[in-house]
């Protein structure tokens, strides 16, 4: 066989990136599997993502990340979006099929991913509360609707941003979604499976910061969930252990993002073992 010195390339863009760890995981899988494959963690400001997705077209890059800012703004420079990413509004990797470049969602993915196989938890049927109507809490609600979810209530801070989201995606999903407004204390029901923290309370560096929610009527066996994953032992996740609930931190959420990543790109079951021990080696966890 000839020798071929051309390796292919997937990536990251962002800004800032510079802390993004997905690199980390990616290239472990990636040697893990004899593949000769490069992530490149590449800081790419606002104006110049057009440049860089031309640069994807021109490297015949196979795909890339996108993180803060241009979940949203890249949009507009691909050829397809798949049809989750559509309703959520926000690309988080891009995979190439042939000559097209394709936006998926893969947040929300990876969450669900999480809560089936390292929570055994299947959403179909339950009942869940997220906190927050940003970005990560579009994603989870979008694909906890998708999966079935029978009752998914969101309590945001913002009345406008949650009510907004709500309305969006119970009209794109038909699902039962429901938005309250965040009281001074959110007392978390007894008829709650699972409760879902998707805002950014408790990270780094706001670590003591928990959301403000009563646990005590909570049902035993209800199943607390963290997107936050820096720490990944948060407030929220440590008070849900200490009273006796099961917990789902937001590392499992971060590295099946990446499994699903890598299976759209190379099309090969991810070395998920391999890739979640690079993960907490990067970020400095046991
Ligand atoms: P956004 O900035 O889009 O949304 C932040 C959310 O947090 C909003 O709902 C905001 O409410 C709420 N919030 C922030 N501070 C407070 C507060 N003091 N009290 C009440 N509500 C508050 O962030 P993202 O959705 O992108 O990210 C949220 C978290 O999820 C981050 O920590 C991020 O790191 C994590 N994440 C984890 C991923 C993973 O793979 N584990 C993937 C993606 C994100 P309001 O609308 O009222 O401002």
């Amino acid at each position: 066989m000839p020798a071929n010195f051309r390796a292919e390339l997937v990536g990251c863009f962002g800004q800032p990136v510079a802390e993004n760890p997905t690199g980390a995981m990616q290239e472990a899988a990636f040697q893990a599997l004899g593949l000769n494959w490069r992530y490149l963690t590449v800081e790419v400001p606002a104006e110049q993502l057009r440049d860089a997705i031309t640069g994807v077209r021109a490297f015949g890059m196979r795909g890339v990340n996108l993180t803060i800012p241009h979940k949203v703004a890249v949009l507009e420079h691909l050829d397809h979006i798949a049809p989750e990413a559509a309703i959520i509004g926000a690309v988080n990797t891009v995979r190439r099929e042939g000559d097209c470049l394709i936006g998926e969602n893969t947040d929300g993915k990876g969450f669900l991913r999480g809560l089936r196989q390292d929570a055994k938890v299947e959403p179909k049927g339950k009942h869940f509360v997220v906190l927050g109507a940003g970005g990560a809490a579009r994603a989870i609600v979008t694909e906890l609707a998708l999966a079935g979810a029978s009752d998914v209530l969101v309590v945001n801070r913002s009345i406008a941003r949650g009510e907004e989201m709500v309305a969006d995606l119970a009209s794109k999903t038909k699902a039962p979604i429901r938005f309250q407004p965040w009281p001074s204390v959110y007392s978390v029901a007894d008829d709650v499976d699972v409760l879902v923290n998707a805002t950014s309370i408790g990270l780094y560096p706001d670590v003591d910061s928990m959301p403000a929610i009563d646990i005590r009527k909570a049902r035993p066996g209800m199943l607390v969930c963290d997107a936050v994953f820096n720490p990944p032992e948060t407030s929220l996740i440590r008070a849900a252990r200490e009273h006796g609930l099961p917990v789902l931190d937001g590392l499992s959420m971060l590295v099946y993002q990446g499994v699903i990543g890598f299976e759209l790109w190379t099309g090969q079951g991810a070395p998920e073992i391999v890739m979640k021990a690079a993960l907490r080696r990067a970020l400095g966890v046991g």
